[in-house]
């Protein structure tokens, strides 16, 4: 039978509650349990689909094609397991099928209400997560912090759940600050314990409490802490501020959490295998060569915006020993006349022009890859950025000076890149792109083909346009290669440009796909181009 954890946050946000729940689910994994991971957010927008990548950072893809809170990034990389449609739970996901029904008359008359009504759709939701993905135990993070209006629904829903199971079958942890005072020079736990009375008020009494702390706490700090929130002191565990957020599960399992949860769970103890974790973490501390990547992209203000991207060039980096700068280029800037290149790229050994929606910005993007091409820089183009990459070839090889995407002129004569015939009549924005796994054939005897090493492979897609096929014969004429292809639609999946020692670009999110223990194919080779770059 599933077990749950719940993994909830208390004093402010931004304590890395993503990252406890991730740790947690790691921990149980490496001790031999299947595990899975859900998310609740307590806004109101069906998914962060729609939401701007500037206020919320990136939409994660699930190979299902749900778009998800960032967060979810965090966990896939952590467990290394693929999440799905159950992961991420928002209020708008739930008042909105609780509508649905009570217009198709399920209710049977009866007045629809918070509670039993919301929170059972909210419970529905939580045991789906642990039969669908039949995982020994399920992690479940509340998004926001215990108090706000916002995720109250949410609460009472574990509150009930933890009535309902009992101690042997959930488990509570509750992630705190404990801030230090300058002046005084003391860490206090006022806030935490009322937090935790917070919690108690609405009914729950959690278990374990994970305390965001600048310093090691003491053992009379702790025994404080236990004395008013009735927390065992052995549950009671520190989470220092940490230099590099993959070595804080390695922090917790030294504080016996997981030990902690099984037990509680009165299952086996199994011995724990954190040998690849121990590796990668070696290697993160001990880069010894350094590379500029310099990221192209309109949401830069916000390197949320670009998380799994980021983290993609960094896993690469570990693979060969290199710590990568990212030298965030808002494109915007590059647009402006009088614009010096050369002196911006000056230290850049390889360019990346990541997803994004929207016209702003396109012409700076498509300055900087023409600047890579024309100047033997190692480039990877991803989804919008493999967009702009065919539009720069068909404008400056092919002579086709007006060529563009009829998302940014709708009424172009060369529209390279266009809408698929089945978008035409799309009008809703929500949920309608082109999203999840598709198939991509590559073709051998290429760089794409050279790095995953396979024919055939899945990646993750989120978007509306496509290359127009019509144009292929003539960019092929002029050296563009079409070494990816789904089948199925006959839509290009990757070009690349063999005269180029590294230019390739993809239809699909690469970066989803990518880990720390296992960096992505084409990550890889763009890496490895970008170091070898002079
Ligand atoms: N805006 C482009 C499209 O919708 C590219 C999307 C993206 O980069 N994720 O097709």
């Amino acid at each position: 039978m599933t077990k749950y954890v719940f993994v909830t946050g208390g004093v402010v946000s931004g304590l890395g509650k993503g990252i406890t729940a991730s740790s947690l689910a790691l921990l149980l994994k490496a001790r031999g349990y299947k595990v899975f991971m859900q998310k609740f957010d307590p806004y109101f927008n069906v998914d962060p689909g729609t939401m701007n990548p500037i206020q919320h950072g990136e939409v994660f893809v699930t190979y299902d094609g749900s778009e998800t809170d960032l967060d979810l990034g965090h966990y896939e990389r952590f467990i290394d397991e693929e999440l799905n449609y159950t992961s991420n739970i928002t209020s708008g996901k739930i008042y909105s099928s609780v509508i649905e029904k009570e217009r198709h008359g399920d209710y049977l008359g009866a007045t629809v209400q918070l509670v039993p009504h919301i929170t059972n759709e909210i419970k529905n939701k939580v045991y789906e997560a642990g039969l669908t993905s039949k995982a020994d135990i399920v992690i479940t993070e509340i998004g926001g912090t215990v108090g706000d209006i916002e995720s109250q629904a949410f609460i009472e829903t574990l509150r009930q759940i933890q009535y309902e199971k009992g101690m042997t079958e959930t488990a509570f942890v509750h992630t705190t600050l404990i801030p230090y005072i300058i002046g005084s020079n003391e860490l206090k736990t006022k806030p935490t314990q009322n937090s935790v009375k917070d919690l108690q008020n609405m009914g729950i009494r959690p278990n374990f409490l994970v305390c965001r702390t600048p310093f090691t706490t003491s053992d009379s700090l702790k025994e404080k802490l236990s004395l008013f929130t009735s927390i065992p002191k052995e549950n009671i565990i520190d989470a220092v501020d940490a230099k590099n957020i993959y070595e804080i599960p390695l922090n917790m399992h030294k504080q016996n959490i997981d030990e902690l949860i099984l037990k509680q769970f009165n299952l086996p103890v199994n011995k724990i295998n954190l040998k690849d974790w121990e590796d990668v973490i070696y290697r993160m501390d001990n880069l010894t060569k350094e590379v500029e990547i310099a990221l192209v992209g309109k949401y830069v203000e916000l390197h949320d915006a670009y998380l799994s991207v980021a983290e993609a060039l960094r896993h690469a980096g570990y693979k060969y020993h290199t710590k990568i700068n990212i030298k965030w280029i808002n494109s915007e800037d590059l647009e402006k006349q009088n614009v010096k290149l050369k002196e911006i790229f000056k230290n850049t050994k390889g360019i990346i022009v990541p997803g994004g929606f929207g016209s702003r910005g396109i012409e700076g993007m498509i300055k900087a890859i023409n600047y890579a091409r024309c100047n033997n820089i190692p480039f990877l183009g991803i989804c919008l950025g493999m967009q702009l990459s065919v539009i720069e070839f068909a404008r400056n090889v092919c002579n086709l000076e007006d060529a563009n995407s009829t998302e940014f002129n709708a009424l172009c004569k060369n529209p390279i890149i266009d809408l698929m015939s089945d978008q035409k009549t799309v009008i809703n924005m929500g949920g309608t792109l082109r999203l999840g796994n598709y198939n991509c054939h590559l073709i051998k005897n290429t760089l794409a083909y050279n790095d995953y090493k396979t024919e055939n492979i899945k990646e993750r897609h989120r978007h509306r346009y496509e290359f127009n096929n019509k144009y292929k014969e003539l960019l092929e004429e002029k050296g563009l290669v079409f070494s990816g292809i789904n089948q199925e639609s006959n839509l290009v999946e990757i070009i690349e440009l063999p005269k180029h020692p590294h230019f390739i670009a993809c239809q699909f999110h690469p970066e989803f796909k990518s880990r720390p223990t296992r960096c992505h194919p084409l990550f890889d080779s763009f890496i490895k181009a970008s170091l070898e770059n002079k």
